[in-house]
């Protein structure tokens, strides 16, 4: 923020050495003959995409991802230039700047295809693209029956280049479905067969997200696409009782106390009034609120950590405050530092720990931290 030097104690604290550390702890279980193409969408998971993106290719990431081509451009204008693949393909408008940046688009209909290859033509230019193959997600990708016709159109766009073959798992998660898993994988081999009997040849072949890499050996293939094991949030996304990379958090969430007072038995605290005190209770109140990504649903439910004691939140979660119940805290003052996600003296909460709370998965939180949270990087000493 230009001009202004001071700032709302509130901040997501990032740690690129765990992230370094997670890439090759990730690396070195998947096998460091499978090349990482680190997915750095939704501003990587909400830990800043630039910053991520910057340490994971300086680590050895062959390739970057993200969803949107709004992502790559931002991307390339801090002056990234590795390889970049756009998992979501692009929008109307957009052909035209994925060349002019050099971004590899994933391209899952035949329509796309062919704006692409028009806009290419235009520029006198030869695009390489990624095709993604439909094996069972059911979101985006060609469904192995349209296979055949998707390649036969594809012959006669000449400024298309086949780079690249893809698709994405299901529930490679979810131990219960590894037979769809393994058809998946089946039914991608198929399919990359009919691509190369159409005379492609694809270099780069990408199945696994974090799950499949981690789980499934016959996913590794020349990349992996890894999201959630570089953040760490290994907890909610790896099934339990198989081995799994040691991941360390990426994230942490803190503030300050700003507000004390100490109210009565009866007294209500926040909207609505939901807690009401049993007893002579003190109370903290911290800068944070939803609007900084911390969920409502965590009112009269969720906890912070202070001088390393876990305390909870009593009453609601509002846009920009949060109460806590610090009445265990002796000593306590306004200015001691709340963890909200993240180690604090040997306490800790983890993006799992409030996601399993909200009943979704610490992706949904780390992605939530918005953009009034002010970040703070941990670099690597160099
Ligand atoms: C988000 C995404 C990934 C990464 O998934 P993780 O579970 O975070 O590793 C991989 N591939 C595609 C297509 C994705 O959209």
């Amino acid at each position: 923020m230009t001009g202004i030097s001071a700032f709302r104690p509130t901040v997501a604290t990032i740690n690129l050495k765990n992230l370094a550390y997670n890439f090759h702890s990730a690396r070195k279980f998947i096998g460091e003959d499978v090349g990482v193409m680190a997915v750095v969408k939704a501003d990587a998971y909400g830990h800043g995409a630039v910053e991520c993106a910057r340490l994971l290719v300086s680590e050895g990431a062959e390739w970057l991802a993200v969803a949107i081509p709004e992502e790559a451009f931002e991307l390339r204008e801090s002056g990234i230039t590795a390889p970049i693949l756009c998992l979501g393909g692009f929008w109307s408008g957009q052909e035209e700047l994925l060349i002019d940046h050099g971004i590899t688009p994933v391209i899952s209909d035949t329509a796309r295809a062919n704006l692409l290859d028009l806009a290419a033509r235009k520029k006198g230019k030869t695009l390489k693209f990624h095709l993604k193959i439909d094996t069972g997600m059911g979101r985006i990708g060609v469904r192995p029956e349209d296979l055949a016709g998707f390649l036969k159109n594809l012959a006669n766009l000449k400024s298309l280049s086949l780079s690249g073959a893809m698709t994405h798992f299901a529930a490679a998660d979810d131990l219960a479905f590894s037979d769809f898993t393994n058809a998946q994988i089946d039914r991608f081999e198929e399919a990359l067969k009919m691509i190369y009997e159409f005379g492609h040849s694809p270099q780069t072949i990408d199945l696994a997200n974090s799950p499949a890499a981690v789980v499934y050996p016959r996913t590794r293939s020349s990349l992996a696409r890894l999201g959630g094991v570089l953040y760490g949030l290994g907890g909610d996304v790896l099934p339990n009782g198989v081995p799994v990379p040691d991941l360390k958090p990426v994230m942490s969430v803190s503030t300050i106390v700003s507000h004390l007072k100490t109210i009565s038995s009866g007294e209500t605290i926040g909207y609505g009034r939901t807690f009401v005190a049993k007893d002579t209770t003190t109370v903290a109140t911290i800068p944070i609120g939803y609007h900084d990504g911390i969920p409502r649903m965590l009112s009269n439910r969720g906890f912070a950590l202070v001088r390393g004691q876990r305390v909870p939140i009593i009453g609601r979660v509002s846009m920009d405050w949060i109460t806590l119940d610090v009445s265990t805290v002796s000593d306590i003052i306004v200015g001691d530092d709340v963890v909200l996600i993240g180690e604090q003296d040997g306490a800790m909460i983890l993006a799992e720990d409030i996601a399993g709370t909200c009943s979704t998965i610490s992706y949904e939180i780390t992605c939530g931290i918005s953009q009034r949270v002010r970040k703070e990087y941990i670099r690597k000493e160099n």
